[in-house]
């Protein structure tokens, strides 16, 4: 593939992305009696106090239930959306230091990769101009390369022959070809980062692991490194190499892949695991799923956030909030009694 080079420069640090603290809270929009009454503004908190690293070269994946905070923590990773408190490295670069315009620049190495194609994609414009929008935007001085680029990374991602999906237009095309379409314009200016945020969800259920080891291929191919969303923890047991666990904005359980899902040790992951189909419809599942929804993030419960849905709760853990313990190298847990699962 032709190479593209850029104005920016920077080493090539082995812990890519470095996440401390992270937080986004959204303000609650409040009636004129609630402001009058109540002197606390309120806020919803979605990512309450993250912290991991993402390795040079790994999936990384973030799952858990729907209002867990995990896409919001992505999209504050990369800043598209402006983190309350905390930092985000990349290469050793603080993020939230940047200005527009070297953010702008910055973003030729972190791009995104979202959940809907139909609604990513500009309807009025052919494939080929939204895969090269990339290119237009981070080498203008390279116009005359842009188409070759663009079949290239068509060809990659296997929307063959080139040429002939190049003047399409998105409704022209199946469900799986759209992914591809978005999958190329991500990597089109040749990204150290990708933030896949349920990436084949929308996609047919036939063509979801076709997809998954196609980003796999490209992830090798072009020296990627992915920071990987999803809900669900079959998906992510098909390309993470480790995985955050999260709950109502906080990371819960973190490790390597093979680690947390043969020993997890947080009740949260034990729950999601059970319900994870297997194969075999002889294999008992030992763990109940936890009861009720994820509460509400502007009143979080007090202590361990998960213990109104803990079946083994004991008194200390409504009082107390469990630290985030290493019980096993590179195996960290937030639980009181995470020790009971070793
Ligand atoms: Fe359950 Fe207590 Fe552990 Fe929280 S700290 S997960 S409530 S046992």
């Amino acid at each position: 593939m032709k190479e593209l080079d850029g104005r920016l420069k920077f080493t090539q640090e082995e812990t890519l992305v470095e996440v401390r603290d992270l937080k986004k809270w959204y303000p609650v929009q409040t009636t004129f009696l609630d402001k009058v009454f109540s002197s606390q503004r309120q806020f919803i908190r979605a990512v309450d106090g993250v912290s991991f690293d993402i390795h040079r070269g790994e999936v990384f994946g973030l799952a858990g239930e729907s209002g867990s905070g995990k896409t919001t923590t992505g999209r504050a990773v990369l800043r598209l959306t402006e983190p309350t408190a905390g930092t985000v490295r990349f290469n050793g670069i603080d993020l939230r230091s940047l200005d527009p315009d070297t953010l702008r620049e910055m973003r030729r190495w972190m791009q995104v990769i979202f959940q809907d194609p139909m609604a990513s994609l500009n309807p009025r414009m052919s494939l080929g101009e939204s895969i090269s929008q990339g290119l237009k935007i981070h080498f203008p001085e390279r116009t005359s390369d842009h188409r070759e680029i663009t079949f290239e990374m068509m060809r990659m991602v296997g929307l063959t022959p080139a040429e002939f999906y190049y003047s399409k237009f998105p409704h022209q095309i199946s469900g799986g070809q759209r992914q591809r379409v978005v999958i190329a314009r991500a990597l089109v200016t040749r990204p150290d980062l990708i933030l896949a945020d349920e990436p084949i969800a929308m996609a047919d259920v036939s063509v979801r692991v076709l997809l998954l080891d196609l980003m796999k291929e490209l992830k090798d191919e072009l020296d990627l490194t992915y920071l990987f969303i999803t809900h669900d923890l079959a998906t992510a047991r098909h390309i993470c190499d480790r995985i955050g666990i999260m709950y109502l904005g906080r990371i819960v359980e973190i490790g390597e892949l093979k680690e947390v899902y043969t020993h997890p040790l947080h009740p949260y992951t034990r729950a999601l695991l059970a319900a994870v189909p297997v194969p075999d419809p002889h294999e008992r599942r030992n763990e109940p799923m936890p009861e009720g929804e994820i509460p509400n993030p502007i009143n979080p419960p007090s202590g361990c956030r998960f213990h109104p849905r803990c079946l083994i709760a004991q008194e200390i853990c409504s009082k107390a909030e469990p630290l985030e313990r290493e019980l096993k190298p590179g195996h960290f847990v937030a639980c009181h009694f995470a020790e009971d699962y070793l």
